[in-house]
């Protein structure tokens, strides 16, 4: 590490022999945690400038970490360079005249709802908050597309995003909205981090109540029957401030659980009345009540702990089946006899807001029917069992498909934040990925239709791919 590079960084520059080493490649996914050669904390646009420039005189793999939540080392380098946010640039202010929200590219969800809903007012974040250690941020689940709670009456993260800051390839920090550089606005809202380093991200605020009704309601496994028939009706008249993720687990003692995470944008006694259906099949514990919204995030993937190894895949799904269902619960209790802890969430909300926005609108492949995160968990410190966790995740994909007939490819795709397996090349100076035609075509499913229009941007502003650690686009010849 030449001295000239530490002197002109403002923040922190983390190398092998520093105290914080270790602290710094933590991530929530022990199996995406990567030895990198330099970590370093920026604390503005400049920093992050210096820092890519430095990574290509130097040949060294960037990474940008937001909030280290991505299971598939996305916001980790091998021997590489990262561009770490979550230190300098996690701050939130909202303008509540505007009802805008201006965010650090490293800030967390958690810090997002604290701070907008003292003004009564809120945007599109996740489900999952996840805390420090373990966090959920916003910049990768934003350039990557988003989805929450309100995403039923607001639409996708991206669908609520009117501006970034960006440091791109070149080295250059732009803004990108809608009327200045479009180009590159229309490929981050989706395309992840294919294009730059986000350090200002500004979100459109929504007037929030501030409490909700929700919480999980747990079901014995001899009532998944019912609740799948319950499900099946209440999704036929679904609306918007209603919705439900359904996750089907098996617990460190390998008892199978399913919960009801449910949510309804208003009061106990309406949201009560909303899922009826589901308590009149007699819950074996109700755990949903008026909550205040800030905690709303909070509530799921509190077993998801820090530290442990994890595989995620996505998938689609139409409609709920009980067949499938059925052989779905003995995959789970068969696997997680063998130490890997497999859980399945299906994620019910009306889609008709997001999927109200053209495809062509922004680089995201929108979602065509619900989401379902398949999450595999195992002991962090043993050995890797990746492959294992890959075919088990196939063979419960293949479980849940079966159940919804002839579906196009499109329709099969899950969320790409979901993906585990995004063909990382390893090295600046040959990019795989662009030598083989299977890796390729997966990015290029990744983004359908949106793909040939990424390639055209992804030559403009970064044409020797230097960001390349998540679905890397291939630039138009
Ligand atoms: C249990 C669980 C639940 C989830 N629930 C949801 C959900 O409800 N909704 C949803 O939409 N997603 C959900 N996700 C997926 C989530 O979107 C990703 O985990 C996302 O990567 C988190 O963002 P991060 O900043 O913490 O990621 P990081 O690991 O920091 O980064 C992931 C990717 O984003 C890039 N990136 C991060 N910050 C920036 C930036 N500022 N500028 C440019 N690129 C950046 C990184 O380079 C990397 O490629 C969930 C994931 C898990 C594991």
């Amino acid at each position: 590490m030449t001295s000239s590079f530490t002197d002109i960084i403002k923040g922190d520059v983390i190398t092998v022999d520093h105290p914080e080493y270790i602290s710094s490649l933590a991530r929530w996914a022990k199996n995406a945690e990567r030895k990198a050669r330099v970590v370093v904390f920026v604390k503005d646009a400049d920093d992050v400038s210096r820092s890519i420039i430095y990574a290509k005189e130097n040949n060294l793999q960037i990474a940008i970490r937001g909030g280290g939540h991505n299971a598939a080392g996305a916001s980790s380098a091998e021997d590489g360079l990262v561009i770490d946010l979550s230190r300098y640039l996690q701050g939130v202010r909202v303008d509540a005249k505007e009802k805008l929200a201006y965010v650090g590219g490293g800030a967390l969800w958690k810090h997002v709802d604290a701070e907008a809903i003292k003004y009564g007012l809120a945007t599109v974040g996740g489900k999952v908050n996840h805390l420090p250690p373990v966090k959920t941020g916003v910049g990768g689940l934003t350039v990557g597309g988003g989805h929450g709670y309100l995403s039923d009456r607001h639409g996708l993260t991206i669908d609520n995003l009117k501006q970034v800051t960006i440091v791109t390839a070149s080295g250059a920090t732009l803004t990108a909205n809608e009327s200045e550089n479009e180009d590159l606005f229309w490929a981050v809202r989706g395309g992840g981090s294919n294009f730059g380093v986000v350090t200002e991200f500004v979100f459109q605020l929504h007037p929030q109540r501030a409490t909700v009704f929700a919480g999980a309601i747990l079901f014995p496994v001899q009532k998944a029957k019912e609740l799948v028939e319950a499900t099946t009706k209440w999704l036929e008249n679904i609306k918007a401030d209603e919705s439900m993720t359904q996750v089907y687990a098996v617990d460190a003692s390998g008892k199978l659980l399913i919960a009801a995470f449910v949510f309804f944008n208003g009061s106990e006694e309406e949201g009560r009345m909303k899922f009826k259906s589901l308590y009149d099949i007699g819950p074996a514990v109700d755990l949903a009540k008026e909550i205040p919204y800030e905690e709303l995030n909070g509530l799921m993937g509190t077993e998801l702990d820090h530290g442990k190894s994890y595989y995620l895949s996505g998938l689609s799904q139409k409609k709920p089946c009980y067949e499938a269902t059925v052989e779905l619960i003995q995959k789970l209790s068969e696997s997680s006899k063998t130490g890997l802890r497999p859980a399945v969430g299906f994620e019910y909300m009306s889609q008709a807001k997001v999927n109200s926005v053209p495809v062509s609108a922004t680089a995201f492949r929108r979602q065509l029917a619900y989401n379902i995160l398949c999450n595999i968990q195992w002991d962090g410190e043993g050995p890797d069992r990746t492959d294992e966790a890959r075919l088990l995740a196939r063979e419960m994909t293949e479980i849940i498909l079966r159940g919804q007939g002839t579906l196009s490819e499109a329709e099969k795709q899950g969320y790409t934040n979901y993906g585990h397996d995004l063909s990382l090349p390893t090295s600046l100076s040959i990019a795989p990925h662009l030598d083989h035609q299977g890796p390729s075509s997966k990015v290029e499913r990744a983004f359908t239709t949106n793909y040939p229009r990424l390639q055209q941007i992804k030559k403009k502003y970064d044409p020797d791919v230097i960001f390349n650690k998540w679905y890397p686009i291939e630039p138009a010849a």
